[in-house]
């Protein structure tokens, strides 16, 4: 088994879960979700007990990433209250805003509701004891991610971003949302998706399609750490969408969401 830090204490809400990490990014489609989903599936592999929730109004992609689309959570009744069971899939434990809602259905959902069912999902799921709990959130920083942060006991954010320059304006107002007084949540550091990219046959080049190092520097500026770095595979995004997710093949791309694991972890 792996040796879990506790980083900050989520109690009294979850006693038996030892650290809850919002995943953020400033701007959607950078990559967040399917980092969620890798990262929680090395924690699993690394011997930690890790749940996922799934928290992305904007559209729930973790049902799909876990191939468990169109599954409904089984719930029992303890006392006069009603517990959902999570899904187990790839040793994590899951609950999805999309398990609430019928794949295509255009439910929109309004911040308060989008808040209440996250803590739901905190109080009324049966996680049992976990190492980590990730929360998977929308993109961006309005009041709707305030409010979600407010809602659950947070002890730290990771903040994915691409390198791009619009990207990282994004995510530097991610980062300050969580060191504002009233969140103050430690930012455990920034991953850089879509870092580069090298050719099959070019296996020596890099090409640094979205520009260079943009959230190495961003982690540099804001004095937090630097988790790491993923390059931009072609079987990153087709293991999204099969379902299985890409850390669970070996290669380089296992290597890099392993790291990532242990940056995080530490
Ligand atoms: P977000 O959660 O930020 O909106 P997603 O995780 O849904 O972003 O990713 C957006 C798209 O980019 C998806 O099609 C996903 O498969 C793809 N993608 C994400 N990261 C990578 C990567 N490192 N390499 C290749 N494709 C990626």
């Amino acid at each position: 088994t792996s040796q879990v830090t506790t980083i900050r204490d989520a109690t009294p809400i979850l006693p038996q879960v030892k650290n809850i990490i919002a995943i953020a990014s400033g701007k959607g489609g950078v990559g967040k979700s399917t980092t969620a989903v890798n990262l929680a599936v090395s924690l699993a592999e690394t011997g930690a007990k890790v749940g996922l929730i799934d928290a992305d109004i904007s559209g729930p992609s973790i049902p799909t990433m876990f191939n468990v689309e169109g599954e409904q959570p089984s719930v029992k009744k303890v006392g006069d209250k009603n517990i959902i069971i999570p899904i187990m899939q790839y040793g994590v434990k899951l609950m999805s805003i999309g398990f609430l809602t019928p794949t295509d259905s255009a439910v929109v959902w309004r911040g308060p509701m989008a808040s209440s069912a996250l803590r739901q999902f905190i109080s009324d799921v049966e996680w049992g004891e976990l190492d980590y709990l990730l929360i998977d959130l929308p993109p961006g920083t309005s009041d709707i991610h305030l409010t979600m942060v407010q809602t659950v006991p947070v002890t730290g954010a990771v903040i994915v971003t691409t390198p791009q320059k619009v990207a990282l304006a994004d995510a530097s107002k991610g980062l300050s949302m969580f060191k504002q007084p009233q969140i103050n949540v430690p930012v455990l550091g920034v991953v850089e998706n879509m870092a580069y990219f090298t050719p099959e046959e070019l296996p020596d080049n890099k090409y640094y399609l979205f520009g260079k190092e943009g959230g190495r520097k961003l982690a540099e500026k804001y004095q937090v750490p630097f988790l790491g770095e993923i390059p931009i595979v072609q079987s990153i995004r087709e293991s999204g969408d099969t379902g299985f997710p890409a850390v669970l093949k070996n290669g380089i791309t296992k290597n890099a969401y392993m790291n990532l694991a242990e940056a995080v972890a530490r």
